[in-house]
């Protein structure tokens, strides 16, 4: 039996495995087919002017507006994220952080943004947004009457957790409770937790975007972004997307959904080889500090478990030493683990860091060398061992 029947009672891990295949779609296949179409042709005039009055997923119409292939992704992200009317798809995360700044904001507007947001968010507000005459003030989300202050007068407010690159946790509920009552849409950018970690629109925020280049791609080979709301927002999400011309491809919306079917098992090995690393590097003397909510010794720990049912293979830590270019002679001497951007794939990698360069009021690690892992499906004890030797040349 294929799924796309009501399975909203049914577990995450179960949503996962079915969400999107309904049988119009699929045919008597398991996955989607790859329906590649620009045109799409109609019986006749009266049928093909019927069609342009209903803009709806599942609707043929044209290529712009997706087929099958991309509509069984949205169909199955939706079904992960509870609460949720529809879901955008866009060409990478960064777009669908436009998109979703798009469709809330505009000009005269003020925009409240986590000081830990993802760098290129940040870049957005400093960039695009203040060309366009919106007005962005950041803070720290940690200090939640600060923000029941700021947050008077704002239109939207931009919220992450764990923070990019220092993995802070904020009370996000809190936060999405103060923001709708001034009157402010809160999105949260759901990238490291995913609607299997992190139920966003649950925990009352309005917008929930993620890139899927991470974990729903899963496999370091595409980039594609999503943003799920409630009936309101996801219908001006849709209708700014559509004006931008918004569209992913049915070759890539297949492998995100290829690779989504698997996210569980990934997010689930990933998060515990992550935790044996991240309690090993604790109790290294190379190493000051570990940034990972997760850790039972982190800050954030209490939130985290509060909120969140699971966690992921990223996090980082900062080292003892005081010498800048320590960081960089232990990424270059990682052997398992590759130097690059992205994260959330199979495979390990590392980045040196310096998260002071995108802060406007928190202090990231002060300036001590830093590195972020993103870790893969690779055996822990292999892991751990490449870091021994690596963090033997400070
Ligand atoms: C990578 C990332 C994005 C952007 O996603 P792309 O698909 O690379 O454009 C957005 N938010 C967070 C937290 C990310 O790590």
């Amino acid at each position: 039996m294929s799924g796309g029947g009501d399975d909203s009672a049914r577990k995450p891990a179960t949503r996962v495995v079915r969400g999107g295949r309904r049988p119009e779609w699929t045919g008597p296949v398991v996955n989607p087919p790859v329906w590649r179409a620009s045109t799409h042709l109609y019986a006749s005039d009266a049928e093909r002017r019927e069609a342009g009055k209903h803009n709806n997923d599942g609707q043929f119409f044209y290529g712009r507006r997706g087929a099958p292939t991309q509509w069984a992704l949205a169909d199955a992200l939706t079904a992960l994220e509870e609460g949720a009317h529809g879901t955008v798809l866009y060409p990478s995360g960064v777009a669908a952080i436009a998109g979703a700044m798009l469709a809330v904001l505009k000009p005269g507007d003020r925009l409240l943004m986590s000081d830990n947001a993802y760098d290129p968010t940040r870049s957005m507000a400093t960039g695009l947004l203040a060309r366009l005459g919106v007005e962005t003030a950041f803070f720290d989300p940690r200090d939640l009457f600060g923000f029941a202050e700021a947050v008077e007068g704002a239109k939207a407010v931009w919220l992450e957790a764990p923070g990019s690159l220092t993995f802070e946790m904020c009370d996000i509920p809190a936060l999405a409770a103060l923001a709708r009552k001034a009157g402010a849409v809160s999105i949260l950018d759901n990238t490291w937790a995913s609607p299997l970690g992190f139920a966003g629109l649950a925990h009352g925020c309005d917008i929930v975007m993620m890139s899927l280049s991470k974990h729903v791609g899963g496999h370091s080979d595409l980039m594609m972004g999503s943003a799920s709301a409630g009936k309101r927002w996801y219908t001006a999400l849709r209708r700014t997307a559509q004006e931008l011309g918004q569209v992913v491809s049915p070759d890539d919306a297949a492998l995100a959904a290829r690779g989504l079917r698997t996210m569980g098992v990934r997010l689930e090995a990933q998060t515990r080889s992550a935790l044996a690393i991240a309690q090993w590097l604790e109790a290294r003397p190379e190493v000051a500090r570990v940034l990972c909510p997760m850790l039972p010794s982190d800050p954030g720990h209490a939130l985290w478990t509060r909120d969140f049912t699971g966690g992921c293979g990223l996090f980082s830590f900062v080292l003892a030493s005081d010498d800048p270019a320590a960081s960089a002679r232990v990424v270059d001497a990682l052997e398992l683990f590759g130097i690059g951007y992205s994260w959330g794939g199979y495979e390990s990698l590392a980045l040196a860091i310096t998260p002071e360069d995108y802060r406007s009021c928190m202090i990231g690690t002060g300036g001590k060398p830093a590195i972020r892992l993103s870790i893969g499906l690779e055996d822990a004890e292999d892991l751990i061992g490449d870091l021994t030797q690596a963090l033997s040349r400070i």
